[in-house]
Parts: C-alpha cells; structure tokens; sequence
C-alpha cells in the first residue's frame, strides 16, 4: 500500500494570514498546503447566514487598513510593491471636530521605515494578490479551495490528520503540523478545545464605502464629535469608507442611518454620492486560551478579535504568521519545538493584548461626551506639539512586540 502524502504543515483557511503564512513558510521550504472552504475568493464565508447578506459580504471589504510594520514584513517576499501599486497611500491624518472645525493633524511622513505612510486596500484586494503571489511562487496545488475542515486527530509524537469535505466526497489529510488561520468561528481553534474568552463592548457602528466627494483626497479625517466618533478613509478609485458611531445597535437594513448621522454631525452631504456597500457591525475582544497546544497552532482572527476602530485585527495576523514562522526557523535550527511553540504563544498572546488595550482607548476616546472640553483641548495640545509624532507611531503599531528576553 502506498503510504498518505505527509505535509509539513497544513494551514486551514486562506484568508489574509493564512496566505500570507503561505509564503513565508513556502519561501522556507517546508512542504504545505492552504484548505479554504470558499470556493469563490470573493465571497466571505456563507455559514450560518442567509443567501442575500452572503451577498452583501462579497462586495463587503472588512480591513481596509495596512500598516508599516505589515508593510515591512511582506516587502522580502516581495509583495509590499503590488499592494502598494493596488492601494491608496495615506501620509496624513487629520482630527476635527467638525467639517470646519480642525484640531490637529498627523504626519505619517515623519514614521521611521521604508514606508512611511498607511497603506489603504480593500481586504479582498489584499486577498486576491496574496493568493495569487502564493499561486505564482508554489503553484495551483498550493491551495485547495472548497474544502471545509471537518474533523482533526492529532498526537503529538506523530502528526495531524484532517478530515475534509468537498463537493466529489470527503478526504483525508496527513501533516506534521496544522495551524488554523480559519477565522473568528475557528474550527481548528474548537477541535483542540481551545477556549476563547473575552466580552462585546457597548459600542455600536455601521460602515459604508461611497463615491469621494469630500476635500479630503487621499488624507483620512477622524471626527471627534460630541455625538460620537466618524472615520472617514479614502479607498483606491476615488472611493471613501466611512464609519460612524451609532448611539444603538443598527439591524441589517441600514438605510440612510450613515447618511443621517454624517450630515446631522459633521455637516457633510453624502446624499448625492454613489454607495457601494453599508453593514453595521457590533465590536468585541477575545483572546484564545493558548495559541499552541501539541501539534496544533492558531494564528490570526481564530486566536484574537480586536475591535476594527484602530484597524489592528489583520496587521495583528500578518505578526503571528511571521512569529511563527521564526518558530519554524529556530526548530530547524534544533529548538525543541515544544519550546519554540510556547514562545510563540507567549509573545503573539502579549501582542494581542497590548493591540486590544489600545483599540480599547481609540475606542473611549470616541464615545459620546458630554463635556468634550478637556478631551478636546488635550488633544489640540498634543497635535500641536513634537509629541504627535509618538502617537503617528502608536497609531501604525509600533511599540506592540515585547523586548527580546
Ligand atoms: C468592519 C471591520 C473592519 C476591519 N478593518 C480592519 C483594518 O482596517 N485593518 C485590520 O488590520 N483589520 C481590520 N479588521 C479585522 C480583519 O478583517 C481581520 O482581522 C482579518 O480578516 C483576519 O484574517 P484571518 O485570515 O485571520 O481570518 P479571516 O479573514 O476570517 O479568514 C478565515 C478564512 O478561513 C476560512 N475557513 C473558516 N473555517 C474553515 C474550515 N473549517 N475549513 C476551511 N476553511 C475555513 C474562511 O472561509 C476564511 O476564508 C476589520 C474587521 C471588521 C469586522
């Protein structure tokens, strides 16, 4: 009998991190496969929701959002150029109160690194070239699209078998090692009874992507309204995505909720505008129990959920990859992978942590208040002084790694 085909490593999902730890473990030479129940690239997820919102979710973008540290990271395997070349760069942030009402502005341009600005592009977009880099670099058989990870056996001395379904029957799959990149509702995470443990926040939001009509062109603006925070970012072809704070939880039927809120806020009229896509969405933060247990690894949105007011959650999953693929690198290299594993639990888990207390903050910063006087005036101060240039890199992730023990 001819014997299973063993991979190095199985990863469960082809989402951003998961293709993104395609290639870094491609590139150093391990044997892996991508398995992706989607079958359409485009289209998120269909399980659990109706036809009509899956619908909705495959022209929906979630993480528009790439930061320098990202950036920095896919640039050897040469992928931060095409991103680059497919996105809109923003060197400028300005906080206002209103449209006429400005309270201070951030230079990205004064970041240290080769990228000095964050990098806007849609999350598929972001998909669509990681995959087809990973394609180009390890061929068709890379990724496996249509095959929903049902079942996992796993011993620690020997290995991983996954049971897969697909559409011509189910199969199995022998790997030393499997790492779930398979998303929020993580399977792998719930196979290896791995708890996932945190709380919703009390916050509500909808987002919207429209034609740009505003003075902005490719600077974000972040309103600081009594009322309650509005982002508003451009997007590649003259696109906006807008996202205000709403004081209740919206339903799926948003209507002119976001059009409503941006004109009765901030004075502007995005009536006239074409819309692309609106859905509302509620924030959270949870943290997996461990990241590593034997054989099986976690990494991305099956291991963390940070709220999306910050844009943290995707560059937090391009950090665990590249961890964990110097995990890779130090058990080639005779570390004991047991201890390997556990270094990269300790530190991905501590970075998480760090990245929710400061979605936490952006997130207090733009709730309603009552007498925004002093957070306004704090905030007027710091932008006017060479301070905003620590908080330019706060805001793009810096500082989140521990200190090398
Ligand atoms: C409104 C919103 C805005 C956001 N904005 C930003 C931003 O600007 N910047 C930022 O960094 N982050 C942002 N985020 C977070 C970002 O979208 C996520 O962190 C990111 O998608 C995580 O990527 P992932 O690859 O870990 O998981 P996912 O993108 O969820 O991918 C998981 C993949 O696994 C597949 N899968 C699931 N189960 C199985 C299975 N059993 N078998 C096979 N395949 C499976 C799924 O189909 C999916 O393709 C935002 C999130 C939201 C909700």
């Amino acid at each position: 009998m001819i014997a299973p085909e063993k991979l190095d490593v199985a990863i469960v999902g082809a989402g951003p991190v998961g293709l993104f730890l395609g290639h870094l473990l491609v590139q150093r030479g391990l044997s892996i496969r991508l398995f992706e129940r989607r079958q359409d690239r485009d289209v998120v997820s269909t399980s659990g929701r109706s036809a009509s919102s899956a619908r909705q979710q495959s022209v929906l973008s979630r993480a528009i959002g790439i930061h320098p540290v990202s950036l920095e990271l896919m640039q050897p395997l040469d992928l931060a150029a095409p991103l680059i070349a497919a996105g809109r760069v923003i060197r400028r942030g300005h906080a206002l109160r209103h449209m006429n009402d400005a309270m201070g502005t951030l230079d990205f341009h004064t970041l240290p690194g080769p990228f000095p600005f964050v990098l806007s592009i849609p999350q598929n977009e972001t998909e669509r070239i990681l995959e087809e880099r990973l394609i180009a670099r390890a061929g068709l058989a890379v990724l496996e699209r249509g095959s929903e990870v049902m079942g996992l056996d796993a011993h620690d001395d020997d290995g991983v078998v996954l049971r897969l379904k697909r559409a011509c029957g189910e199969h199995e799959v022998h790997a030393s090692w499997v790492v779930g990149c398979d998303g929020k509702q993580s399977t792998i995470r719930q196979l290896a009874n791995l708890a996932f443990e945190g709380t919703p926040y009390a916050d509500h939001f909808v987002m919207g992507d429209f034609s740009d009509n505003t003075p902005f062109g490719a600077e974000a603006a972040i309103f600081l309204h009594p009322a309650g925070l509005i982002e508003s970012f451009p997007l590649p072809h003259e696109k906006r995505r807008w996202v205000v704070r709403t004081t209740e939880e919206v339903t799926e039927a948003v209507g002119d909720v976001l059009v409503q809120i941006v004109n009765e806020r901030v004075g502007h009229d995005l009536s006239q505008t074409e819309r692309f896509m609106e859905s509302p969405f509620g924030v959270q933060h949870l943290l997996a129990e461990k990241m590593a247990r034997g054989r099986v690894l976690l990494a991305g949105d099956a291991a963390h959920i940070v709220s999306p007011i910050g844009g943290q959650g995707m560059n937090l999953g391009f950090k665990d990859a590249q961890r964990l693929a110097l995990a890779f690198d130090e058990i080639a290299a005779g570390t004991p992978p047991e201890r390997a594993f556990a270094r990269y639990d300790r530190q991905s888990r501590k970075v998480a942590a760090r990245a929710t207390r400061r979605s936490a903050f952006y997130m207090r910063l733009g709730r309603p208040q009552r007498s925004p006087f002093w957070r306004d005036q704090a905030l007027r101060l710091l932008l006017a002084t060479p301070l905003r240039s620590l908080i330019a890199r706060v805001f793009t992730m810096r500082g989140l790694e521990p200190t090398p023990s």
